[in-house]
């Protein structure tokens, strides 16, 4: 078998292409295409998160559930990327380590889903599957699943990865901008003024290295990387090329895949394509996981026990966290298989609202990465990042927060294609709390 063949394995979450000669023919544009990323790229992220797994520096994922191309506009990246860049410059402070920063952006197009189909007013239609398969409207043409959406994912993805790169690499993200953004934030947010100590803190540090002098490079750029879940096995496929340096395959539809709790059987096409692929990868594991099931993938994902090839995201909601992280953690570790632990406090915290609308709470958020932090001090291990559901702009689609949304808000503004995302001013208080529980580690 060649290293771009995959074994015929049961893979769990596929579209159902109506046409296979159209699906081929997609498959094979998307074959030509150049790469989204390097693969030396992501093999300096592999050593950024291997400072991570060895509590040497801290992950920060945060963006959409579910990318949309109409959300794919200048406006809607640059105020994702704003809010995980302010987020970071607080985590960098109060954790005195590097935060190695990652959006799930230019390419998060893909959604698993509860129940392949819904029903509404006695029309069944196949379910929502992400932007690169169908569209969320609840119509029959909308919902059938278009192959061709898999080049236009591409394409967004590029645009995406284009204008981040832009971004970050050309003074858009000096640090002493974000900084200035935080203080905006600080000052005319009621959210804000809590946190005034902590950003008056960092405006000291910062002025006191502006006064020695110091204008390092590093406060002008900033590395961002790009992440999302390969669940679409078609389209991650079509992009993993074989790196003409090394003779090795990456996917180079993004830096950083990761295989998503519904998809990581053992014997499954998904777990096999991330064993494959070498990029650093990531999986999800939830309260149902069991610590001899997971510890089984670890070592198929990570048989060379590479520091930063593997994050294990987990996700127990904020109620289970502190019964059900402890023995996989203690299992994982005790095989000596060194894996990033990060924090995923949204999926397994999502109910449904009074109003009917997919929600979760602040509180629950912050408890389980409070939980998150509890476990690893109990057990002398590294808690080494988290992965955030959130958007720049002002949605109300998770309750709580100080600016309190409540549940009879939610309606107000919310816009989500998938999962509830924390709001701009919700994701910066959490970043002040959770520097809050850094600083007092
Ligand atoms: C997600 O990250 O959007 C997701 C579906 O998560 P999980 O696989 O953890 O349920
Ligand atoms: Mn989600």
């Amino acid at each position: 078998m060649s290293a771009l063949t995959w074994p015929d394995l049961p893979a769990a979450q596929q579209p159902v292409w109506p046409d296979a000669a159209e699906l081929e023919a997609v498959l094979e544009e998307l074959r030509a295409q150049p790469p989204l990323v390097f693969a030396g790229e992501c093999d300096t992220l592999t050593e950024q998160l291997g400072q991570a797994a060895l509590g040497s520096a801290f992950v920060l994922t945060g963006g959409d559930c579910a990318e949309t191309f109409a959300a794919n506009t200048a406006d809607s990246i640059r105020a994702r990327l704003k809010t995980v860049l302010q987020m970071s410059i607080v985590l960098t402070y109060a954790a005195s380590l590097p935060v190695v920063k990652m959006g799930r952006v230019a390419g998060q197009y893909f959604k698993p889903r509860s129940k392949p189909s819904e029903t509404r007013d006695g029309l069944e239609l196949p379910s929502y599957l992400g932007d690169a398969v169908n569209s969320l409207e609840f119509d029959a043409d909308a919902r059938r699943p278009d192959p061709r959406r898999m080049l236009k994912a591409y394409h967004a993805s590029g645009a995406a990865i284009n204008l981040i790169r832009a971004f970050t690499q050309g003074g858009y993200a000096d640090l002493r901008q974000v900084h200035a953004w935080n203080q905006d934030f600080v000052r005319e947010s009621t959210a804000g003024q809590l946190y005034d100590r902590l950003a008056t803190d960092i405006d000291r540090a910062l002025s006191f290295m502006h006064a020695c002098g110091a204008d390092p490079e590093e406060f002008k750029r900033v590395d961002f990387y790009a992440a999302h879940e390969a669940l679409g096995l078609d389209y991650e496929r079509a992009l993993t090329r074989i790196d003409s340096r090394t003779g090795l395959p990456y996917d180079v539809s993004g830096h950083f895949l990761w295989v998503g709790e519904r998809t990581r059987q053992v014997g499954g096409a998904h777990v096999q394509f991330a064993s494959t692929i070498r990029n650093p990868i990531g999986l999800k594991v939830g309260p149902a996981a069991s610590p001899d099931e997971i510890l089984e993938i670890v070592e198929i994902l990570n048989p060379d026990r590479v520091p930063g090839r593997l994050s294990l995201i987990t996700r127990m909601g904020a109620g289970r966290v502190a019964e059900s992280l402890p023995p996989i953690v203690q299992k994982v570790e005790a095989s000596g298989n060194p894996v990033v632990w990060v924090c995923d406090p949204m999926h397994g915290n999502t109910f449904e609202a009074s109003s009917g609308h997919k929600t979760r709470s602040f509180d629950d958020v912050i408890g389980e990465v409070e939980g998150f932090f509890e476990v690893h001090r109990q057990l002398g291990t590294i808690p080494g990042g988290i992965h955030i559901e959130l958007t720049g702009d002002d949605v109300t689609e998770c309750v709580g927060g100080t600016m309190g949304i409540a549940e009879d808000g939610l309606g107000v503004r919310y816009e989500t294609a998938c999962d509830p995302r924390l709001n701009r001013e919700q994701s910066l208080e959490l970043a002040f709390l959770v520097a809050d529980m850094l600083l007092k580690r």
